[in-house]
């Protein structure tokens, strides 16, 4: 990043010039701008999880407690099983893993019973 350069300059020039008063400005201006890229980097990940979650709500099926994502093209294998109720309730596709009978294992929710849906 660009910026970096440009305090890392500024702190050298600082130096020479022994103005620790600049130097202090410097060293609060660099705390701010790191703050800044990480508040960046955390809204960059909170709108890839949206857009996922957008792009992938018209491929939801859900089949009793789980949800699966239809193909995205024709043809292709449906994905999943995934937690139904993690889904409704952060939008997030969690896999569920088989857990004996008709019960799956979701890492956050532990079991979930399955219920099959009343038309197959
Ligand atoms: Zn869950």
């Amino acid at each position: 990043m660009r910026w970096h350069e440009t305090i890392k300059t500024a702190l050298e020039i600082a130096e020479k010039t022994r103005n620790l008063d600049l130097k202090q400005v410097i060293l609060d201006l660099r705390e701010a701008l790191q703050d800044q890229r990480d508040e960046n980097l955390r809204l960059r990940e909170e709108v890839a999880v949206l857009r996922r979650a957008r792009g992938v709500d018209d491929r939801v099926e859900r089949d009793g407690v789980l949800v699966f994502l239809r193909p995205e093209s024709p043809g292709g294998k449906r994905e999943g099983p995934f937690c139904g109720t993690c889904y409704g309730q952060t939008g997030n596709l969690i896999p569920v893993s088989k857990a004996g009978g008709d019960n799956f294992k979701c890492a956050v929710h532990e079991y979930l019973k399955y219920i099959p849906p009343m038309i197959a």
